[in-house]
């Protein structure tokens, strides 16, 4: 079916925009017996609870995870999202994670089910198999055919290409049509580039540099990382390539191609909601495919952040859909105790009703100590690319505690900028004191403005 091919990526780089600040964390950083190692695949202490999601991560890997859900329960900013990422990425790389926060379904137009509907389905990925016939090799020689532009004589446009690619073990010469020179054009592909050509769909992608085509010094285009191989084998084959897109993706490319159709007879409307038979046809699809075995399906993680603001509603809503045919690992935090459940005049344990909290297992996170909050500043100062002095960092440290890791993190952007000012590359005390003055955290703001609130009630 054609829905295969249409997807959007949009939430998944909007996902990556948002999981950046944990961009360090690779995994739980276990050994092999699940031993939590103190600093080990970007995280930093928190012992007990890692290796508890450790647990959790055997458990879900033999399906004994099913019908039950994990809850952080801790402080903020204790690392319980820091947690959550860690267990994806335990499952693997395409594992998808989605992140929402309880207060987020009251924010919006939107109806709850329908936003924690959507987020379900991001949290869902179908893993593809395709084989395509494609050209591949290092670009030894390209000459382009040219025309004038048809409104413009001025400027030239490619009618067309010849090619030469070359590998290890063959070299062949290659005539392209306008379609596929015009974008090895715009891709600016030149000798030395390392290109796949697509047999069937003309699609053309870089996938790498060599610096002097006789010379077997590559670069990978998005890793920068040298590879030591000229690639070898044939030119024209067969290759296997694997992408995982989320249920999402396929309801949003189904939705899309409804609504192409619906507006071509003219009676388009705006939709804010996905029609659930949108979602009915492709999950019939999926099971198709799934069931001839053409793709394989990845469950991933939803984690939902202060999960107390969720209501009777949204809570029964999650029930039915861990009992579901496609349901993700559902991961929450909260750090409440006792508190009342909305859209009750009950009260329960993390505002989460007992029927819920009967199906999940409980992790508790503890505040950082300082030595553990020096270590995280110092990897998000690597992650990032920062240079801190020693009293730079004891201050970071000091902010962290006093205020929160995450403000004291935020602070070395801002503060780099203002060292870099000052014609250094290394942050200094100063810099951070000075930064910490242009940004105030959290707790300073709300004081703040509640004090204008004050105000202006009078
Ligand atoms: P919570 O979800 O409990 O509020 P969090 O996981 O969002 O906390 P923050 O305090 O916001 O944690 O974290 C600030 C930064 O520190 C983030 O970049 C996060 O990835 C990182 N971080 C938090 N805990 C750890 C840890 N144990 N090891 C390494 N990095 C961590």
């Amino acid at each position: 079916m054609s829905m295969i091919r249409e997807v959007k990526e949009e939430s998944k780089r909007e996902m990556l925009k948002r999981i950046s600040a944990h961009s360090h964390i690779r995994g739980l950083g276990l050994d092999e017996k699940g031993e939590p190692l103190f600093i080990a695949d970007g995280l930093v202490g928190q012992l007990e609870a890692r290796k508890a999601a450790g647990v959790v991560v055997k458990m879900i890997k033999e399906g004994k995870l099913a019908g039950r859900g994990i809850l952080f329960v801790g402080p903020p900013g204790s690392g319980k999202t820091a947690l959550a990422i860690a267990i994806a990425r335990e499952l693997g790389e395409d594992t998808p994670f989605v992140m929402i926060n309880g207060a987020e379904l009251y924010s919006s137009e939107i109806k709850k089910t329908e936003i924690l509907m959507r987020a379900v389905r991001r949290a869902i990925g179908i893993r593809i198999r395709e084989f395509r016939r494609v050209y591949e090799g290092v670009v030894k020689e390209i000459k382009f055919a040219l025309a004038s532009h048809p409104f413009n004589p001025y400027v030239k446009v490619p009618r067309g290409a010849r090619i030469t690619l070359a590998t290890k073990d063959e070299e062949k010469t290659l005539e392209v049509d306008q379609a596929i020179a015009t974008q090895l054009a715009q891709l600016g592909v030149r000798r030395g580039d390392l290109i796949s050509i697509d047999a069937d769909s003309g699609e053309v992608f870089k996938l790498g540099r060599v610096k002097g085509v006789e010379k077997a010094k590559y670069y990978d285009v998005e890793t920068t990382r040298v590879l030591e191989e000229m690639p070898k084998g044939k030119i024209f084959k067969e290759k296997e390539i694997v992408r995982t897109v989320t249920l999402h993706d396929l309801d949003e490319a189904y939705a899309a191609q409804k609504r192409a159709v619906i507006s071509l007879i003219g009676v388009g409307t705006e939709e804010k909601e996905i029609d659930p038979e949108i979602r009915r046809a492709v999950d019939e699809s999926v099971k198709k495919a799934l069931s001839e075995g053409k793709v394989t399906l990845v469950p991933g993680v939803l984690f939902i952040d202060d999960v107390h603001m969720l209501d009777i509603e949204a809570f029964s809503f999650l029930s039915r859909v861990m009992e579901s045919e496609f349901s993700p690992i559902l991961i929450m935090a909260t750090n409440r105790g006792i508190t009342k459940i909305r859209g009750t005049e009950l009260e329960g344990p993390h505002g989460v009703p007992l029927d819920l909290l009967d199906r999940l297992l409980i992790i508790t996170v503890r505040p950082y100590t300082t030595d553990e909050m020096r270590e995280i500043i110092l990897i998000r100062a690597d992650e990032e690319e920062v240079k801190l002095s020693k009293d730079a960092l004891e201050l970071l440290v000091k902010i962290a505690s006093e205020r929160s890791l995450r403000y004291a993190i935020q602070l070395m952007q801002p503060a780099r900028i203002i060292a870099e000012k000052k014609g250094r590359d290394e942050i200094r005390k100063e810099d951070v004191e000075e930064a910490s003055k242009l940004f105030i955290d959290v707790s300073q703001s709300v004081e703040l403005a509640r004090k204008w609130e004050d105000k202006f009630l009078k």
